[in-house]
């Protein structure tokens, strides 16, 4: 039997580090923005929909997502709702089907990262919830030197986002990431070795 575990939590928390040492384990990882994405360069109704609403630069002469254009109308225009209006619906379905497909291949643990997990899809495809948490001066720190992104900037998105210390009792499992990343490895390897597959 595989085990389908959802992981959120806020932007820089440590959610991507946690996919990635799970992956190392051998857990098959589905990150929800790549998924996202590739929906947007591959099904039709979709890509219609989003020349319908954002015009044919949507898609470079190629065919391939001009996500530059879709980045400006989303963000700069304020249109991320009419965006994920299109692609969120035929989220859940999609993932059911890579669900399947790690089946079929045998996985044992089958990630799904998602910032937003809890908001649309705290499903029943989920077998586990995982929530990661930081405190938010880390969280700064860490994406601000990841991304080398403005202060400013992460403010903004971090206060877009839910306060997840008040999800912690919609999670089966928690992760505090306020420590060293050797901290985070050993907390992560130990979740995963006894309490998922
Ligand atoms: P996002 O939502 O923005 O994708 P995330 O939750 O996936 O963020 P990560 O990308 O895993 O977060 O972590 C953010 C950054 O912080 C990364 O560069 C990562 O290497 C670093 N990081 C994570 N945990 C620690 C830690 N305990 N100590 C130091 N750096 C850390």
């Amino acid at each position: 039997m595989m085990t389908v575990v959802g992981i959120t939590g806020g932007i820089g928390s440590g959610k991507s580090t946690v996919c990635k040492i799970w992956q190392s384990l051998g857990a098959r990882l589905l990150n929800a923005d790549a998924l996202a994405k590739e929906l947007m360069n591959t099904d039709p109704e979709i890509k219609q929909q989003l020349v319908d609403k954002f015009g044919t630069d949507s898609f470079h002469e190629n065919g391939s997502l001009n996500r530059d254009h879709l980045a400006k109308e989303a963000f700069e225009k304020n249109r991320v709702e009419e965006l994920n209006a299109i692609v969120h619906p035929k989220i859940p379905q999609a993932v059911q089907y890579k669900i399947q497909q790690a089946q079929t291949d045998g996985i044992n643990v089958f990630v799904y990262e998602a910032a937003l997990l809890l908001d649309n899809l705290r499903p029943k495809q989920m077998d586990v919830v995982v929530l990661v948490l930081a405190d938010r001066q880390k969280r700064l720190e860490r994406v601000q030197q990841r991304d080398g992104s403005r202060e400013q900037e992460i403010l903004q998105r971090m206060e877009k986002q839910r306060n997840f210390e008040e999800s912690v009792h919609e999670a089966d499992y928690v992760i505090r990431n306020n420590g060293t990343l050797q901290e985070l490895e050993s907390k992560a390897k130990d979740l995963y070795q006894n309490f998922l597959p």
